[in-house]
């Protein structure tokens, strides 16, 4: 070979007697067939196979296949946020004239795609409360096609009853969806509960390092995986396996970063109540928490996020008080080893339900700080807010 080719055609060396325990990183647009007939039927390899760089590398085949395991599902297919894997399921499940009912507690982008991007192409969507229960039946008509649960709800943190829900929906063979980013897979499985989709934004926990943006949609049904891997090829959609390296070792730590902020963020919940100023402690693990039954009976713990409803007079004070913080970063995106607070508006956002409270809600996501500074940082910033 001339030096060009030697450029471009790299020697192939042995790996005999290399093992190493990380997952290596594939990185391919073109898939290489054996011979021409082999490129010709490779839509025979099916959505598992291998037929091009954007449907997977063994890279992203890892991930997949190690949340399928914590989900206890069929497949996984990995997209590039956790707003992604949403708005991918209802792509994939909805059409004109359908309608899809979210929670008045979602993550808000979705009541964003919900009234911009599929009303506008003729699919509607109803807004619940979040509390309702078994009353879902009441709200699902022959349009309804799905129905998306977020547990616990974003910002407000109430825990529905998703067993009731989902039970009213399956008895109307309606999908069910459920953003399970808060708890994981290791302190909720929506699949176990007759959930059809269990969709994560790995960017939070599993990736844990604020670093990465990846999203995941997990199905016990591969009759749905098929249609959402479908979906993702004529829409273009795949992920780099590199972000797909970085949530493979975040994963390694996740049980022990989760153990840790679920332990101090009920120690945290638990000790903020009656502070001046807090009027409210959000966080599932308080029985005054909205959907406490159901947290208790379903779920396995807590994670690191939950939030404060402050008195009306701390709006005012926001800026200065949340200023020159030394661990705290002001920030959206959770889950990561740095501890971040959002101060977050409620009332305008919610359409389904009022919300009961007047003041602003500052959210709190417990990082790997020290949890003593993390307490009198966050401590000295409610007294600055409350006076
Ligand atoms: C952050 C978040 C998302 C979106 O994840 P991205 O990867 O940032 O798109 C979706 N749902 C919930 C509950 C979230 O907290």
């Amino acid at each position: 070979m001339r030096d060009a080719t030697l450029c471009v055609h790299h020697p192939v060396v042995s790996e005999e007697g290399y093992a190493g325990l990380g997952v290596p990183v594939h990185r391919a647009s073109t898939i290489v067939y054996p011979d021409a007939d082999a490129f010709l039927n490779r839509a025979e390899r099916g959505v598992d196979g291998y037929t091009y760089g954007l449907n997977g590398t063994p890279t992203t085949r890892t991930l997949e296949a190690q949340l399928t395991h914590l989900h206890g599902g069929a497949r996984t297919i990995i997209v590039p946020s956790g707003q992604a894997a949403i708005s991918m399921v209802m792509l994939s499940v909805l059409l004109p004239g359908d309608r899809v009912l979210i929670p008045d507690n979602a993550y808000p982008p979705v009541r964003t795609l919900c009234m911009d991007h599929l009303a506008a192409r003729g699919i509607d969507h109803t807004v619940y409360d979040p509390m309702i229960g078994a009353g879902i039946a009441a709200l699902i008509d022959e349009r309804t096609k799905l129905v998306w649960i977020e547990t616990p709800g974003s910002g407000t943190m109430e825990t529905p009853d998703v067993p009731a829900i989902i039970a009213a929906a399956r008895q109307r063979g309606v999908l069910v969806g459920c953003d399970n980013t808060w708890a994981t897979p290791l302190l909720f499985k929506p699949l176990a509960h007759g959930a059809d989709f269990a969709c994560e934004a790995l960017t939070k926990y599993v990736g844990g390092h604020s670093d990465l943006l990846l999203g995941s949609i997990t199905v016990a049904d591969t009759a749905l995986h098929q249609r959402l891997r479908k979906t993702l090829s004529e829409l273009g959609i795949g992920v780099s396996p590199d972000e797909c390296s970085l949530a493979l070792r975040g994963m390694q730590t996740m049980a022990l970063r989760l153990a840790h902020v679920g332990r101090l963020s009920e120690d945290f919940a638990r000790r903020l109540v009656g502070t001046p100023g807090v009027e409210t402690v959000l966080h599932p693990a308080l029985p005054s928490c909205p959907g406490h039954e159901n947290w208790k009976r379903d779920f396995k713990g807590s994670s690191g996020v939950f939030s404060l409803v402050l008195a009306p007079a701390a709006r005012a004070r926001m800026a200065t008080a949340l200023s020159d913080l030394k661990l705290f970063s002001i920030g959206a995106s959770w889950g990561g080893t740095h501890s971040l607070l959002a101060p977050m508006e409620i009332a305008g956002i919610r359409t389904g339900t009022p919300w009961p409270h007047e003041g602003p809600l500052l959210r709190v996501s417990l990082g790997l700080e020290d949890a003593d500074e993390l307490w009198d940082e966050l401590a000295g910033a409610l007294r600055r807010l409350a006076d």
